[in-house]
């Protein structure tokens, strides 16, 4: 890598970490001619991206601000925070990425998200299913509202030591 001090071709690498996710790693190196660090980024190359199949057979580039959006909409007046929306992205991504490398239906990104927004908040996790997954008839929605509920604790039981 040509130094940006002297732009001789010589360094080595005196640190590596990743970030973003693993989808960035940032290296520490030092000009073995100037003895001067500077650091470098690598990253994925974006032509490689990944593809949405949707349910009309379409393709669109993979973008992670729809998926904060729906979730956004879902967690509407919810207690998330804004970094838990994140972490929900980002648990989800490392399932769809671990799975597919070029294409993946909008329906598995559905199903991922809603996996890990359902342990963070049950209505929001309600809300986000009823938008996004094909169901069926409204019997499959109740039906699925009323096992949540039933999962879900008392709310006598959360709010006792609040007051
Ligand atoms: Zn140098």
């Amino acid at each position: 890598m040509k130094c940006p001090f002297c732009k001789e071709d010589q360094d080595r690498v005196i640190d590596s970490r990743s970030s973003d996710n693993g989808r960035v790693i940032r290296r520490r190196r030092q000009c073995l001619v100037c003895k001067r660090r500077f650091t470098t980024y690598e990253k994925v190359n974006e032509d490689f991206r990944l593809f949405v199949v949707k349910k009309d057979n379409s393709r669109v580039p993979y973008d992670r601000e729809k998926v904060i959006n729906g979730l956004e909409k879902a967690c509407y007046k919810r207690p998330v925070s804004a970094e838990q929306l994140q972490q929900i992205a980002d648990k989800a991504e490392e399932t769809i990425f671990r799975s597919f490398d070029k294409e993946v239906s909008s329906s598995f990104i559905g199903e991922s998200v809603m996996k890990q927004l359902r342990r963070v908040d049950k209505v929001a996790y309600i809300r986000f299913a009823s938008i996004y997954r094909d169901f069926r008839d409204a019997g499959e929605l109740i039906q699925e509202v009323s096992r949540e509920i039933k999962e879900t604790e008392p709310i006598t039981q959360l709010t006792l030591f609040e007051e």
